[in-house]
C-alpha cells in the first residue's frame, strides 16, 4: 500500500494537493491485511483520515488480483454513495486502476418497469389527480438512460404503479427485456468488480437468501455505526396498511382497474366470486387497522405484549384470496397472466402469514410492536438481538467484512460495537482525526445550568442559547433530542437579527442549503441533523448540544434490547444506553470540523456530562480540543477564519481561559468535570 500513499507515491502524482496522512496509510494496510487473511476488521477513522481511499485502494487491488472476484461497498447515506460513484471510483479508474469496473447497486423498486408502464397507460390506472405525474413519467421514459427514480420527482403512490416489483418481473420472458434498463443494470452489476450499495439493500439481499445482488466475497460497510438498526429492520417482519392496500388495489382498485380488469377470459361468476373475496379482505383490513389506530390513539409506538392483541380474521381472508387467485389461474389467457396471478396469490398468502406470525408472537427473540406515523399504520416483529443472526447468516458467510465509521469506539474501545454486531473475533483499529482539534476547536460546558429533567432546565437552556447566539451571530447548529423541546426553545428565542431555521419547515436538504447560504442563520434540528450533514467552512462555526442523546428507554426495540441485557446479567445503562449516546454525541460533535482549516466551538448544555459518574466516558470519547472555561472564551473560535487559529488560541491563553484537553481524564483534572 505504501506505493500508493507515500509522499512521492501514485496518489501524490495524480491527486493535486495530496498529502500523506499516516492514519490513512495505517488504515489501508490494515484493510489489505484483513482481505489477505480473510478476517473481519473494525476501523474507527476520525474525520479527515481519508477513509474512502484507505479502503477503496486495497479493496480494488484485492478484486483485480484474481479473475471473478467481486466486492461490495455499502453505505448508509445516499450522499456517501453518490460521492463514491461520482468522485472517488471514477478518479481511481482514470488515474490508477484503468481496468476497474464498478456499478451502483440499487433496490430494483428504484427502476422503471416498461411493462408495467405500458400496462398502466393502457388501463389508465391512475387517479385523476395523478395524471400529470404519469404524463411526466411517460415523457421521461422516452429519454432516460438509467430508468432510475432519483432522476424524476414524482409521488410514491404514482411511482409504485410503474416501478419494478420483483415478483411481477417477467425477466427473460418479458417482451420489454431488451429495452429494460433494470436488466441492463443487472448485467453491468454482474460485470463489475466493485458494487456500491447501501445497508438497506445489503440486508434486503440477506433477507432474500442472497438473491438480490450478484455474489461477492468481501464487503466494506462505511457508516457502519448504523448497521444494527438497519439489519434489525430487514431481518424482521411487518404488516402495514400500505402493503395491504397495495396488494388489494393491484388486484382490483376502487375504480375497477387492476389485474382482474385485465384478465380476458374470466367469466362473470368467477369475477363475482373473487370480487366478493377482495371486498372481504378490504372490510376486514379496514376494521383491523381501525382497531389498531384506536389502540395507538395516544402513542406513536406501542409494545405489544400479549398474543392476538387484536382479533385476526384478516389472515384467513388473505389466505382465501390466495386460493381464489390460484383457481383463477386456470383460466389465464397466457403465461404473462399466469405469472401475474401467481405472484399476487403468493403475496397475499405471505402477507396473511406475516400478520399471523406477528400477532401470535411465534418468533423467539423478537419484540412485537405497533407504530403510527401520520397515516401509516403497521404491526412489526423485530429481532432485538441480531448479533447471533448476523454472525451465523452474514459474517460467517462473507470472507472479509470491514466496518468503518468516524464513530464506532466508545471509551476508545470497540466492546460495544463488537457485542452488538456479533463480531467478537474481528480485528480493530482506532485512528484519531489528523486535524489539529486543539487549535481548531473549543469545547465549553457551562457550570451554571440545571440538569435536564429538573425544574428550570428549559429556562436555563433558553437563556444560555440566547447568550451563545448573541456571540456567534449565526452559523450555529443547535441539536435537540426531542422535537417538542426544539419547538419550545425555537419560539422562545428573541434574536430578530438572526434567521432561525427549524427542522420540519421544509425538507432537511433544503434547510441545510439555506443555512449554508446565510451566515446569520441558526439551524435547529433533532436526530437527523446529528449525523450525515456536511457543512465545511465558515457556514458552521458552532454546534450546541442541548442534551446528551440518550435514546428513549421505553421505545419498544430499545426496551427489549435492554431487557435482554438485564437477562444476561449486564447493566443495560452501562452496556447499551451510554455507548449508544456516546456514539451519537461523537456524531454531533463531528459536524463542526470538516476540513483542516475549519474551526469553531461546541457547547454542551447538559450538565450531566460534568456531574454524573458517566460524564468522563463521554468526554474521553471526544477529540482532544481546547476547553473554554467561560462562554466568552468561545468568541475567538467562532469568528470568521483568516485571523489565524494560532493567534486566537494564544489570545485565549492570554485571557486565562486555560487549555485543557477534552480527551480522557485530562479534562476532568483541569476542573471541567466539576
Ligand atoms: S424485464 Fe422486468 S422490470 Fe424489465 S420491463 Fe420486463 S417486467 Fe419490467
Amino acid at each position: 500500500m505504501d506505493n500508493f500513499f507515500r509522499s512521492a507515491g501514485i496518489l501524490s502524482a495524480v491527486l493535486p494537493g495530496y498529502e500523506t496522512r499516516i492514519e490513512q496509510v495505517q488504515m489501508s494496510e490494515a484493510v489489505a491485511g484483513a482481505l489477505e487473511s480473510g478476517r473481519h476488521l473494525i476501523v474507527e477513522a476520525g474525520t479527515g483520515v481519508g477513509k474512502s481511499l484507505a479502503y477503496l485502494i486495497p479493496l480494488i487491488h484485492h478484486v483485480l488480483a484474481e479473475e471473478g472476484r467481486r466486492a461490495v461497498v455499502s453505505t448508509y447515506t445516499k450522499t456517501l454513495q453518490r460521492q463514491l460513484i461520482e468522485k472517488e471510483l471514477p478518479f481511481l479508474k482514470e488515474h490508477v486502476f484503468n481496468d476497474l469496473r464498478f456499478a451502483l447497486c440499487l433496490g430494483s423498486e428504484n427502476y422503471l418497469c416498461l411493462r408495467r408502464l405500458e400496462q398502466t397507460r393502457a388501463e389508465v390506472l391512475f387517479e385523476t389527480d395523478e395524471t400529470e405525474g404519469f404524463k411526466r413519467i411517460s415523457r421521461w421514459a422516452e429519454k432516460t438512460s438509467t430508468g432510475i427514480r432519483s432522476e424524476i420527482d414524482v409521488p410514491q403512490q404514482i411511482w409504485q404503479k410503474v416501478c419494478r416489483e420483483s415478483d411481477l418481473c417477467h425477466g427473460k420472458d418479458c417482451k420489454k427485456f431488451d429495452a429494460c434498463l433494470y436488466q441492463e443494470s443487472k448485467t453491468t452489476g454482474k460485470r463489475a468488480h466493485i458494487l456500491v450499495s447501501n445497508h438497506h439493500l445489503f440486508f434486503a439481499n440477506v433477507a432474500s437468501g442472497w438473491n438480490v445482488m450478484p455474489p461477492f466475497d468481501s464487503v466494506v460497510f462505511d457508516e457502519a455505526h448504523e448497521l444494527e438498526d438497519v439489519a434489525a429492520d430487514y431481518l424482521g417482519l411487518d404488516f402495514s396498511w400500505h402493503k395491504l392496500k397495495h396488494l388489494v388495489d393491484s388486484i382490483l382498485n376502487s375504480q375497477g382497474k387492476g389485474l382482474l380488469s385485465r384478465l380476458q377470459h374470466v367469466g362473470p361468476t368467477a369475477h363475482l366470486e373473487i370480487t366478493s373475496v377482495i371486498n372481504l379482505v378490504r372490510r376486514r383490513g379496514e376494521s383491523f387497522f381501525a382497531e389498531l389506530s384506536a389502540r395507538l390513539r395516544d402513542f406513536t409506538t406501542l409494545r405489544i405484549r400479549e398474543k392476538d392483541f387484536i382479533m385476526n380474521d384478516l389472515s384467513t381472508a388473505l389466505s382465501t384470496l390466495a386460493d381464489a387467485l390460484m383457481v383463477l389461474k386456470a383460466s389465464a389467457y397466457d403465461e404473462d397472466e399466469k405469472k401475474e396471478i401467481t405472484a399476487l396469490a403468493l403475496r397475499s398468502e405471505a402477507l396473511g402469514l406475516s400478520l399471523r406470525l406477528i400477532l401470535q408472537q411465534e418468533m423467539d427473540n423478537h419484540v412485537y410492536w405497533a407504530e403510527k406515523d401520520g397515516k401509516r399504520l403497521r404491526v412489526v416483529a423485530t429481532p432485538f438481538d441480531i448479533a447471533s443472526i448476523l454472525k451465523s447468516q452474514v459474517f460467517n458467510v462473507i470472507t472479509t467484512a470491514v466496518f468503518t465509521s468516524a464513530t464506532l469506539a466508545t471509551d476508545e474501545k470497540f466492546t460495544y460495537i463488537k457485542e452488538r454486531l456479533g463480531l467478537l473475533d474481528a480485528g480493530t483499529l482506532l485512528l484519531h482525526s489528523p486535524f489539529d482539534y486543539h487549535s481548531q476547536a473549543v469545547l465549553h460546558i457551562p457550570n451554571d445550568i440545571r440538569e435536564p429533567g429538573t425544574d428550570g432546565f428549559e429556562n436555563d437552556l433558553i437563556h444560555h442559547l440566547q447568550e451563545i447566539l448573541s456571540i456567534t451571530k449565526g452559523s450555529t447548529l443547535v441539536l435537540f433530542t426531542s422535537y417538542t423541546l426544539l419547538t419550545k426553545v425555537y419560539h422562545a428565542m428573541k434574536l430578530p437579527s438572526l434567521v432561525l431555521l427549524r427542522q420540519g419547515e421544509g425538507d432537511n436538504y433544503r434547510l441545510v442549503q439555506l443555512f449554508k447560504k446565510n451566515s446569520h442563520s441558526v439551524l435547529f434540528g433533532t436526530y437527523s441533523f446529528w449525523q450525515g450533514i456536511d457543512i465545511p467552512g465558515d457556514a458552521l462555526r458552532c454546534v450546541v448540544i442541548t442534551k446528551l442523546p440518550f435514546a428513549v428507554p421505553d421505545e419498544p426495540i430499545m426496551e427489549a434490547r435492554m431487557e435482554a441485557l438485564t437477562m444476561s446479567g449486564k447493566n443495560p445503562f452501562n452496556h447499551y444506553q451510554i455507548p449508544q449516546a456516546i456514539i451519537l454525541l461523537k456524531q454531533g460533535f463531528g459536524r463542526l470540523i470538516r476540513t483542516k482549516t475549519d474551526r469553531g466551538a461546541v457547547v454542551v448544555l447538559d450538565s450531566r456530562i460534568r456531574t454524573r459518574r458517566y460524564g468522563p466516558r463521554f468526554l474521553k470519547s471526544l477529540p482532544a480540543c481546547t476547553i473554554a472555561a467561560s462562554l466568552g472564551d468561545i468568541a475567538g473560535f467562532v469568528g470568521k477564519a483568516g485571523n489565524g487559529v494560532k493567534e486566537d488560541c494564544q489570545g485565549l491563553c492570554a485571557k486565562g481561559a486555560g487549555h485543557g484537553e477534552a480527551q480522557g481524564h485530562a479534562l476532568v483534572d483541569k476542573g471541567v468535570s466539576g
